[in-house]
């Protein structure tokens, strides 16, 4: 599953990306017209909470209509449309800008704050931003939470 989303659903569009989903988010003012347009020409759904969207001819394919506040609530709502794995493939995926991760090398793992690389297992780099993502104490409540969602919103997978 391919998503594109608008700045308003920001965080839900980050947190799938932490849990390995493909997604595009819009910057604020983008016009309907062109998320639509995107969706459709990349094969994407369309996350949003924007009602105006739903007037669209061509938006009823494309578009999954979120009415939520807050992280969870943005989840739950997205949970009632779509059997989302929220364990696809965890910290894959950049969490600001999309890139698929790779392994970092060892000149890249010497940019981790020692105490921090001393307990990593593993480092991912992002080469398109050059953001490290390291295993630590904040990856493992993450993925507690992506767990959470999981069990909590696929039964059927359990
Ligand atoms: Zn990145």
């Amino acid at each position: 599953m391919r998503f594109v989303c608008d700045e308003m659903l920001k965080r839900l569009g980050q947190w799938l990306r932490v849990a390995g989903h493909d997604v595009l988010i819009l910057p604020d003012g983008s016009d309907d017209r062109e998320l639509l347009e995107r969706a459709r020409v990349e094969q994407r759904l369309l996350l949003s909470s924007d009602r105006r969207l739903a007037e669209h001819r061509h938006a009823r394919d494309l578009l999954v209509l979120l009415d939520c506040q807050g992280l969870d609530d943005c989840v739950a709502a997205l949970a009632r449309h779509l059997d989302v794995d929220w364990l696809l493939r965890p910290f894959s995926r950049c969490m600001a800008c999309n890139t698929p991760l790779r392994d970092a090398t060892a000149d890249e793992r010497g940019r981790v704050p020692d105490a921090a690389r001393a307990l990593a297992s593993t480092v991912r780099y992002c080469p398109h931003c050059e953001r490290l993502y390291w295993d630590g104490s904040h990856v493992a409540r993450m993925r507690e939470r992506l767990a959470h969602w999981q069990q909590l919103h696929t039964p059927r997978r359990r």
